[in-house]
């Protein structure tokens, strides 16, 4: 047993524990946004991404003034979860020559989303472990970290459904346009193609 580091009981251990967990998490997600913002196509969810990386960094600051006032380090422990997480958003960002720029960010917002998710459940714990070990003021910092959390989602989702969804089927509808002109073609670009009746209007240039 180590004589230097007084030890916790162990509910306090499990607190302290999840604040670390919820540390590393940030911190991990504080290089991953970037990244996701980089690859986002649509402007709109880019700066949601970068909104949320200057969110995070205030976060970062509250879980810093919570293990100041116990005298705790916030060091010590990787969150595995968000680890996953970002492993998988950045398997989006790999695919993003499959599916293409617009389908790209419809699998940006449900990766981002998993993750927002995964932090509202966690500041939960913690926020009603505080209230129950009567650490007052880290009960009010980790509530509104939960709430601007849960903003976070609610606006991915609302960019989701009035935005990057539709355009995500649009460029399918397009796409398949292009790979099989004669039965996707619809009547306004059959119009427009009018002129060249062979279909393969883009074959014979050399
Ligand atoms: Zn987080
Ligand atoms: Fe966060
Ligand atoms: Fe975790
Ligand atoms: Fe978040």
């Amino acid at each position: 047993m180590k004589k230097k580091t007084k030890s916790q009981p162990p509910f306090h251990k499990l607190y302290l524990d999840q604040l670390r967990d919820l540390y590393s998490a940030e911190t991990q997600l504080t290089k991953a946004l970037p990244k996701m913002a980089k690859a986002a196509s649509s402007a709109n969810l880019r700066k949601a991404f970068l909104d949320h990386l200057e969110e995070t960094n205030g976060q970062i600051e509250r879980l810093d003034k919570i293990f100041g006032a116990l005298e705790q380090k916030p060091t010590g422990k990787k969150c595995a979860a968000m680890e996953g997480l970002i492993k998988e958003g950045k398997e989006v960002i790999e695919e993003e020559d499959d599916f293409g720029p617009e389908v790209t960010d419809a699998a940006l917002i449900a990766a981002a989303q998993r993750v927002e998710h995964y932090e509202v459940s966690a500041y939960g714990s913690a926020k009603s472990f505080a209230e129950i070990l009567g650490f007052d003021d880290a009960a009010r910092l980790l509530a509104e970290t939960k709430k601007e959390e849960e903003n976070a989602d609610k606006k991915l989702n609302e960019l989701a459904l009035i935005e990057i969804n539709q355009r995500a089927l649009e460029s399918e509808e397009t796409s398949e346009e292009t790979a099989d002109e004669e039965s996707m073609m619809s009547a306004t670009s059959r119009s427009r193609n009018r002129s060249s009746h062979t279909g393969h209007s883009n074959t014979s240039r050399s």
